[in-house]
């Protein structure tokens, strides 16, 4: 990838649209390919569990690298069967970071326990690892790092403290399939970790679905008996569990678009260097940062910068759709009022709510509207308070 260094244009050219996210390009080349699979389940009239179910488990495990995967409904159910199965009861303590989609936090809750937030570091914006000690208690069972915007954690340091403390550690890696953390792959390194394949993750379904990868068989198969009612089988209900299953049709489209993600993400690094040559010199941002010894995959392209309601608002009148991950960090929203969090709490969460801004990025994007948002996104810059 790479591309060739091209200089900014200092005037915008034509108008152009660009949307934050484009699924349909996506699946343009791929409609033949899913509707014959789509059309032998309609025949088959097997929509809930079964071969594609099975195949598609088989197949994710082995791009991750895990002994299991138990495909599920969602990511946030990949969590919450997570959790439960660890055994969490109330009151335990489970550490994990305010820069987050809820779903890693109304998990832990929903399984009983209770999430502790800390740090992240500023520049990877994910679990900061010398900030965890000082929030263990004796009630701490684990910690969830996330791998946020398609990085994956520190994991050396959060594994060190885990194990000095006897805790577990589970992955959110709903944003980071392929990731890689020296050579390790998401979903790999914890205990267990949780993916979702909510349309426009790099990996998304057609609909809801998730997965649990882990190397523990009795977690895999207590994770198992969560999402089908804890049934071993049918009647026979072991503990109550869920109606937590990864359906055929899911299955079937994840498994054809799974072939093609080493490729994307692949698509995804080349649009974020590109990205990064056009806007390296603007001091006014700061890129995506990538640690040693990890593979970025570029779920999102998130810079930092001033004036960033402004910004998203002149590039939104450009045609230019950026996103916001996410603008209200979750021990400052109302659900977690209870906790008395005050603003100031976590500084680099916070300052991160603040100034984030999320670039379209998807595999299609392309050098043309790279280059139309970053002389965009220049011109917002230049233009602020004149
Ligand atoms: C998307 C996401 C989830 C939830 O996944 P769903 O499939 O939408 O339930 C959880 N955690 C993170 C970090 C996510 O990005």
């Amino acid at each position: 990838m790479g591309g060739k260094s091209r200089p900014l244009r200092s005037k915008i050219g034509d108008s152009m649209n660009v949307p934050f996210l484009d699924l349909a390009a996506q699946h343009r080349p791929l409609k033949a390919e899913i509707l014959s699979q789509w059309e032998s389940i309609l025949d088959s009239a097997s929509f809930v569990g079964g071969e594609s179910v099975e195949l598609f488990e088989k197949d994710f495990a082995k791009f991750c690298g895990t002994d299991h995967c138990v495909s599920v409904n969602s990511g946030t159910d990949a969590l919450r069967f997570i959790f439960i199965a660890l055994g969490l009861r109330p009151g335990d303590e489970v550490i994990t970071v305010p820069n987050t989609f809820i779903a890693t936090t109304e998990s832990i809750s929903q399984a009983g326990g209770t999430p502790v937030f800390v740090d992240i570091d500023p520049k990877t914006y994910t679990l900061n690892p010398d900030t965890i000690e000082e929030h263990i208690t004796p009630k701490t069972r684990g910690i969830v790092p996330v791998h946020l915007y398609g990085q994956i954690a520190d994991m050396d340091p959060i594994l060190a403290i885990a194990q000095k403390h006897g805790l577990w550690v589970v992955e959110d890696a709903c944003q980071a399939h392929g990731a890689s953390y020296n050579g390790k792959k998401a979903g790999a390194i914890g205990r267990a970790a949780a993916f979702s394949f909510y349309p426009g993750k790099n990996l998304g379904a057609c609909g809801e679905a998730g997965a649990v990868t882990t190397n523990d068989a009795a977690l895999a198969t207590k994770i198992r008996l969560l999402r089908d009612h804890g049934q071993s089988e049918k009647y026979h209900h072991e503990i109550e569990g869920y109606n937590g299953r990864c359906d055929a049709l899911q299955a079937a489209v994840l498994r054809v678009k799974l072939s093609y993600i080493d490729q994307w993400n692949a698509l995804r690094r080349g649009n974020a260097a590109l990205y990064e040559d056009r806007l390296k010199d603007l001091r006014e941002i700061a890129l995506p940062f990538t640690a040693k010894q990890r593979l970025h995959v570029f779920h999102l392209f998130v810079i930092c910068v001033e004036n960033r309601d402004f910004v998203t608002r002149a590039l939104k009148e450009k045609g230019v759709t950026a996103g916001l991950h996410y603008p209200t960090p979750l021990h400052l929203q109302k659900a977690y009022s209870k906790m008395e969090l005050r603003a100031g709490s976590f500084p680099a969460a916070e300052y991160s709510a603040r100034h984030c801004l999320s670039l379209p990025m998807y595999p299609e994007l392309g050098v043309d509207r790279i280059d139309y948002t970053c002389a965009c996104l220049k011109e917002a810059i230049s233009t602020y308070g004149n």
